[in-house]
Formats: structure tokens, sequence, C-alpha cells
């Protein structure tokens, strides 16, 4: 029996608000669409955890033996301000900002978005499709909306019409909202005019001449609306119908349920057999929000330099740490708690040390303590295959992690096991560490090096002070900072982070 007959998979779908057992269209083969990122700003905790979630999704199918298909796009244009179908381009804005080209911005906010990524040692997936790159097909999409009747034009702008499209189809079945209560509730915009009704959106926008990002089309020049990129990649790469579409809980409405309706209104047939959303962060149980002051960056979690951080963790720690949680509750960040997740990062990979150097001599056999052993390996993956739940997994590999420190001591013999079960013990425990969860050691050497060279220099600026040997100290702090060193003298001492 496969690995994946043996511990099918069980997913929460958000569509059908129940955990349901996966089962791929294709034999053995999974397509799977993620939402990526906005490329306007730097990349924050919230987005890294949810790309987190599809990267274990990714990494579990795979080595459950699974070919995957893993499409995650780049959003580099249409996505307007307050996620609405009013306002700036949340790209043409911080261009025009920064006096530089759009795709300037998506050049640059793209690159740092790969390396936060693969700071956190994420695979990358198989297809990476940008927005700007599929006009063309967007563009036909609108056309055949068109066609129709499910949209209508209005003044060189195309809305969707949600009004129709629910007569025939269920608007609302993801979010669980319906048409009545979004009438009443929704914003009033100044492309209302525009709209037959306030629940419709927007699938093609009209550019006015100052609009940089634009595209000539048959209803005058103009962008594609935030929900069609979407729907138009997913289709190109993985088919009219996929597995797995996932992305955070804040997109599910409007962003999945507009792609769901421009799904079945162009082709009849849902988009996708199972919806997955992750759950958001909180620091210190108040939602992270930049408005609160209380949300930071990858890069100030890794030096930390932020008001709420006592100080730095490394990127495998707070992979560790998110992992400790399952993707759908809320995550808390707090000092303590990462300070937890560092101690048990630290020790499960000790583990991994010791069962490096573990010999296998072959002793008298132990049945009961061979089925123990198995139901560990077992428990490794039945928690996996439980909606990829990450936390009860790495319960999982510390059990193994204690039996590990027993071997070491001589408290267990790893002889006292068929060598089958020794081998698969070994074998599973570094390939849940290293291939399904993505940890591995953290380059503390280097760290330590790092660290020691600095301290030796502001030991020498601070003789060179004492000695008033001012251009000398200048010369030590200016050199330091040219290479991304910043010193900060504080009344303990000296300190230093890095730019
Ligand atoms: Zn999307």
């Amino acid at each position: 029996m496969s690995l994946k007959e043996q511990y099918p998979v069980k997913l929460y779908n958000t569509l059908t608000k129940k955990k349901e057992e996966f089962k791929s269209i294709h034999k053995d083969k999974v397509g799977m669409y993620v939402c990526g990122p906005t490329v306007y700003s730097d990349v924050h905790l919230g987005n890294v955890r949810t790309f987190l979630c599809f990267d274990i999704v990714y990494r579990y199918l795979t080595y459950l033996g699974y070919q995957v298909r893993y499409v995650r796009n780049i959003t580099d244009v249409g996505h307007l301000e307050n996620d609405a179908d009013e306002g700036e381009d949340k790209i043409s804005k911080k261009a025009r900002l920064e006096e530089l080209e759009p795709m300037e911005i998506v050049q640059r906010y793209t690159k740092g978005f790969h390396e936060v990524l693969s700071q956190f040692n994420f695979w990358p997936p198989s297809i990476e499709p940008s927005a700007t790159g599929h006009i063309v097909e967007q563009i036909e999409l609108v056309q055949d909306l068109l066609d129709k009747g499910l949209a209508y034009e209005t003044n060189g702008s195309v809305y969707f019409d949600v009004t129709k499209y629910d007569k025939q189809y269920n608007y609302g079945k993801l979010s669980g909202r319906n048409i009545e209560e979004l009438m009443e509730s929704g914003r009033d915009l100044d492309s209302q005019d525009e709209k037959r009704n306030k629940v419709d959106f927007a699938l093609w926008k009209k550019a006015s001449t100052s609009h940089i990002m634009r595209w000539s089309s048959p209803w005058g020049p103009g962008f594609p609306g935030w929900h069609l990129e979407c729907t138009v990649m997913s289709t190109k790469y993985l088919g009219e119908t996929f597995d797995i579409h996932g992305g955070g809980m804040d997109l599910v409405f409007p962003h999945h349920e507009c792609e769901i309706a421009q799904s079945c209104g162009s082709r009849g047939k849902d988009p996708v057999n199972y919806w997955m959303h992750s759950n958001m962060l909180t620091v210190n149980g108040q939602k992270m929000s930049k408005s609160l002051g209380n949300s930071f960056l990858p890069g100030q979690l890794f030096s930390g330099d932020h008001d709420l951080l006592d100080r730095g963790y490394g990127p495998m720690v707070v992979r560790f740490f998110m992992l400790q949680s399952h993707y759908s509750s809320t995550l808390d960040f707090s000092n303590e708690a990462l300070g937890a997740a560092e101690r048990g990062y630290k020790r499960l990979m000790e583990g991994i040390k010791v069962s490096r150097d573990l010999v296998y001599e072959p002793a008298e056999k132990s049945e009961g303590f061979e089925v123990r052993v198995k139901n560990m390996i077992d428990q490794l993956f039945s928690n996996l295959s439980d909606d990829f739940n990450t936390a009860k997994g790495l319960a999982a590999l510390f059990e193994i992690t204690t039996l590990m420190n027993n071997f070491k001591v001589g408290n267990e013999k790893p002889g006292v096991l068929s060598q089958e079960t020794f081998n698969a013990l070994i074998r599973h425990y570094h390939g849940f560490v290293y291939d399904v969860l993505g940890l591995k050691e953290e380059d503390e050497s280097s760290n330590q090096l790092v660290d020691g060279v600095i301290d030796i220099l502001i030991k020498l600026r601070q003789d060179a002070k004492a000695g008033k040997n001012y251009a000398l100290s200048d010369k030590i702090r200016d050199d330091l900072k040219e290479i991304g060193v910043i010193l900060k003298d504080g009344k303990g001492g000296t300190e230093y982070s890095l730019n």
C-alpha cells in the first residue's frame, strides 16, 4: 500500500464547512493555487504564515508521493486601495510616491518577497505567474462574461452583474454572505453610479490618461479588476476545475467569492474542489496591525529591532514557532512564546544530531517495543494527514526525540528493534523534520563569528575614544555603517544592529 493510501489526507474545506477526505482529480497528481502577494511593500508576517501553511501542504503531499503542481501568483496590477473597486492602484501609488516606474516597484518587492521566503526555507512554487503577463487571457474572460449576459459595460468599465448571476447560481456560497445583506451593507463609492447594483464588482476598469498601468481593450484603455487574474491563471495552469485553492482568511470575501462567480458564470462549474484558508496573527493577544503599532516585519523579528521584542530570533525558530499551532487557529506572538519555541527547536535539532551517531547492533528483540516505535511513526503521518496538523506532528516528533535521548544514554537499545523498523524510524524522523516541516539547522556559527568580530571593533572604538583619538573612533563607526552595521551608544554601552 502506498503512503497516500495508508494515510489518506483529511482537510477542512471552507466551501462545505466540513473536514473531508481529500481525493485528487487526477490519480497521484495535485493542482494547488495560492493567492500570492501584491508586490508594493515589504512582505509582512501575516503573509509569511499563509505561505507557510501552503508550504506544508505542498511538502506533505509530496512526501506522501503526490506530484504537486503549485501555482502562486504575483499581483502586479489591479489591486486597488482598500481592496475596493475605486481608488488608486496600490503599485501605481507607491511608484508615484517614490518617483519610480511601477515595474521598478514590482521588481524590488518581488525580490524582497523571494528573499524572505527563502530565509524561512520555503519551497518555491512550480509556477509563479504574474497578472501583467496575462492581460490577453483576462480580456478574453471579460468578453466571455459579457457574451453570456453576466457582465455589462458602463463608460469604458465592465462590471460583473452579481444579482443576475445569483438567480442562476449561488453568490455567497463560500463566505456564507447573502446578497440581500450585502445590498444593505455595501459601501457607497464613486463608481456606484456606474454599477447597476452596489454588490457588482469590477472586471475591467477604465484608466484615466494619468494612469500609468493601462492596456488597450475592446472597451478602451484600462486595467483588469483584482479578482480576474486568479481565475485566469489558475485555469490556464491547472485546468477549469482543480484540487486545492488557498489563501489567508481575509481573502474569502470578496476575492475568492468573486473568483467562484467568474468561473461558474463563464463555464457553469465550480473551479475548486477544496478551499483552504489560514488564520490571522496576533501580538500579545491583540490583532497584528500597522495602525496599532504592533506589527513587525520578518527582518525586525530576526534582529530584535522593535519595541515589543526583547531580542531577535532566527528564521528557523520563527518557523518552528508558527508550526506549533494549527493553521486554522490564531497565532499569538509574545517574547515568552518565542523563547519557548527556541528551546523546543534546539531540543529537536539536538535529537537529530543524536540520531546521526546511533549505531545499530542486533540485540534480543522485544515485540512490545517494536509495536511502540511503529506507533510513533504512525503518529507522524496520522497527525499530518489530519488537516495538516503540524502542532500534533511536532508533539509526535518530540516523543521520538525522547526515545533518541534514551538510546544515547543507553536506557534503550536500537538493536532491540528490527533493522527495518529502526531504519524507518530514522528515515521518517529526518523526513518529517527536514522535508515535511522544512526545518534545518540555523547557521549559528557564522552569526556567532560576526557577533565576536563586531564586539572587538566596538572595544577598539571605546579605546580610541578614551585616548581622545576621535578620528579613529568615528572611522570605525562610519566604516561599519558603510557595510550595514549600525552602532548605537546607550547608557549600558554600545549595541549594534544590522541594517
Ligand atoms: Zn487571488
